[in-house]
């Protein structure tokens, strides 16, 4: 996280001596500006549910895969020995480009009824709904085994993503990274508490709900509806407690949003497990 790295005392000490007694140069100064550009253009914090988040998504879909599309999963894997759903989960996140990024959210503006409308909120399908639907119809397709390897990647992820409530939240301070706050006496923002800072809460919070969770199939039918998952997630951050009027996260906050949190971790789940289910039926080895 950019406020996160600038601010470490060591980065700070170590940038200091690089520049103590030399001259800076005018070179110096274009990388400086053309760096300080780019961080204005970049997502301010990380746009994805923390690396936790992700493999418990991906742990608990697993476990609610059909015996075919466990199957499918373990061909399909086997590509890259040793991986698994947790591991290949925030692959997206790691090969991220500037022509992929917006891929993992999509903004809902504040003053519509949290309705996606494909026209106004995703532009040449640049947004997470899209790349949901396009990735799963790429798995779903007679493609290679390694295009349909990058397509599950890129499902096993998404899906969660668009279950992260500011992944669907509003453009003008871009998910929440804009939202500063005070949490566990840290300063930290909106989004990055939700992709990580409730998840890793001390008291254990999501941790011991996940430990608790049964192994169990998938519902037969969970319609495929990234749009109304995106909608679901818009409306949470729309009700009134979402953004803390103080800046500060207090217990009371915590206790509301933990359960929520729980319910967006279960539904990615069940969801990604629908989806994988119901698109590797058909042996293609
Ligand atoms: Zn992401």
């Amino acid at each position: 996280m950019v406020v996160h790295l600038s601010g470490h005392p060591k980065r700070q000490r170590r940038f200091g001596l690089a520049l103590r007694g030399e001259r800076l140069t005018p070179a110096f100064w274009r990388v400086a500006c053309c760096a300080w550009a780019l961080l204005q253009c970049a997502p301010q914090g990380a746009w994805a549910w923390g690396a936790q988040g992700h493999r418990w998504i991906a742990t608990l879909a697993q476990s609610q895969l059909s015996e075919a599309a466990q199957h499918q999963v373990e061909h399909l894997l086997a590509l890259e020995p040793g991986a698994t759903l947790a591991s290949i989960s925030t692959w997206a996140d790691e090969v991220r480009t500037p022509a992929t990024a917006a891929w993992h959210y999509v903004n809902l503006p504040p003053d519509a009824p949290c309705r996606y409308d494909p026209l106004r909120d995703c532009p040449d399908g640049a947004c997470v709904v899209a790349a949901i639907q396009t990735q799963r119809q790429l798995l779903r397709s007679q493609a290679t085994d390694s295009q349909r390897l990058v397509a599950l990647k890129y499902l096993v992820h998404l899906v969660a993503d668009v279950h992260q409530p500011l992944h669907a939240g509003n453009a003008q301070d871009r998910g929440g990274n804009r939202f500063q706050l005070q949490f566990a006496g840290r300063g930290t923002n909106l989004h990055a508490l939700w992709d990580q800072g409730l998840i890793e809460a001390p008291a254990g919070g999501p941790a011991q709900w996940v430990a608790r969770q049964p192994d169990r199939p998938a519902p037969a039918r969970d319609p495929f509806e990234p749009a109304s998952w995106a909608e679901e997630s818009c409306r949470i951050v729309a009700q009134p407690w979402f953004y803390p009027a103080s800046h500060r996260v207090d217990d009371a906050y915590v206790e509301r949003a933990e359960p929520v949190l729980e319910q967006r971790l279960a539904d990615a789940a069940r969801r990604l497990a629908a989806v994988l289910n119901d698109s590797l039926v058909d042996a293609r080895e």
